[in-house]
């Protein structure tokens, strides 16, 4: 269908101009009229959006490719740990089946990068990045992924998981990550300062899942925000979920909100329905947030699709973000605010960036996240990847 030197013509940019775009050796070369005797595929008024953004997914633990696993509530998070690495050792159906799935179903949505964390502790070794790092190479004409080194199990709760996150950096993992540094490791300061030991000898950024609330929560991105400034790493750090920004009465969070923006520590959203991080605050002191679908049919949760503009689309509907310019501070959180964060060179609709991006049934951007619409035709860098014009 597409040759390497091509005009896709009668598109919708995102600012609503209907133009024609050139696509040349993978990248996006201007817009305008195609001249005669070149390629040309009707886009037929389709919206052009840039590639979706995956922010923080698992691909080790969905368990589609395996029979429903039927859920339970009402547990704490150390025995939902326990009770998953027993399910998951259980299964027949590798991470490389599974997690190959839940990738391929991102492609057709129009992901076309993806961070995802995996699971490292001293049961699973390095099993798991390994199976990623097998997904990723398998899948890199289609979609770009970022792994990060994840504890599950904790670091200083589970000895020998600092050696192991070592490796994982050395072998493959883009980032380090972290998990509750009081409520799972019990010494937040030892905790994070493994964490930030390793991101500085591997020059690596970091993820942190943080779920803890109140004001230890607020108190841990405190420690979050004085280390990465410590060491630089300003845009190369995130916390993800923040429950404590939900949480923290309006003084408290304007204060936070302050240090996360100063010393470039970004958070991360999957938008749920109690403790999400309120976005007009944290846009207004200048932090970046992003979003990401987490846990998608896994022993964590029974839900989600692995489509990212059905994760706007819960994010607005959260914040209750309805103006048009609202709408496409939506898109933003799955697409440049999650590209700023993972440090994507040519990510964009801009003459030079790279040709990868998606065609969506929408007339503008507001729609696209309002109603998000089932067909995507995708490229990846000038190839297309899913879908059919
Ligand atoms: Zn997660």
């Amino acid at each position: 269908m597409t040759s390497n030197d091509f005009w896709l013509t009668n598109l919708v940019t995102p600012s609503g101009e209907r133009t024609a775009m050139n696509v040349a050796a993978g990248r996006i070369v201007g817009y305008g009229t195609p001249p005669a005797g070149t390629t040309v595929i009707d886009a037929n008024g389709r919206l052009l959006l840039p590639s979706l953004i995956e922010g923080h997914v698992h691909l080790d633990k969905v368990l589609w490719g395996t029979p429903w696993p039927g859920y339970r509530s009402g547990t704490t998070v150390k025995e939902r740990i326990a009770r998953e690495k027993a399910y998951r050792t259980s299964l027949s159906t590798p991470v490389e089946t599974r997690g190959a799935l839940l990738v391929e179903a991102e492609i057709a949505f129009g992901t076309g990068h993806m961070r995802t964390h995996v699971d490292i502790d001293t049961d699973w070794g390095l099993s798991n990045l390994e199976a990623v790092l097998k997904i990723r190479e398998r899948y890199a004409a289609q979609i770009d992924i970022q792994i990060v080194a994840f504890p599950q199990s904790g670091i200083l709760a589970s000895p020998g998981t600092a050696d192991l996150l070592d490796a994982a950096l050395r072998e493959g993992a883009d980032l380090i990550g972290g998990l509750d540094p009081a409520y799972i490791d019990g010494d937040p300061k030892g905790s994070l300062d493994i964490v930030f030991a390793l991101a500085e000898k591997h020059g690596k950024g970091v993820d942190i899942h943080l779920h803890e609330g109140g004001p230890l929560g607020l108190f841990e991105l405190d420690l979050i925000a004085e280390r990465t400034s410590a060491l630089g790493l300003g845009g190369k750090v995130t916390v993800s979920h923040a429950y404590c920004l939900g949480d923290a009465a309006p003084d408290a969070l304007a204060a936070t909100a302050e240090t996360l923006a100063r010393s470039g520590v970004s958070i991360m959203t999957s938008a749920p329905e109690q403790s999400m991080p309120p976005l007009r605050p944290l846009w207004a002191a200048g932090v970046t947030v992003f979003c990401g679908n987490d846990n998608i049919r896994d022993t964590w949760s029974p839900f989600g699709t692995g489509d990212l503009l059905e994760r706007a689309n819960i994010a607005a509907r959260q914040q209750n973000l309805v103006s048009d310019a609202e709408l496409h501070a939506a898109l933003n959180l799955i697409t440049g605010a999650t590209a700023q964060v993972m440090g994507l060179e040519g990510y964009g609709l801009a003459p030079g960036d790279r040709a990868d991006f998606v065609l969506v049934d929408a007339p503008a951007v507001p729609e696209t996240i309002a109603s998000p619409p089932r067909n995507r035709v995708v490229y990846k860098a000038g190839k297309l990847v899913a879908g059919t014009l």
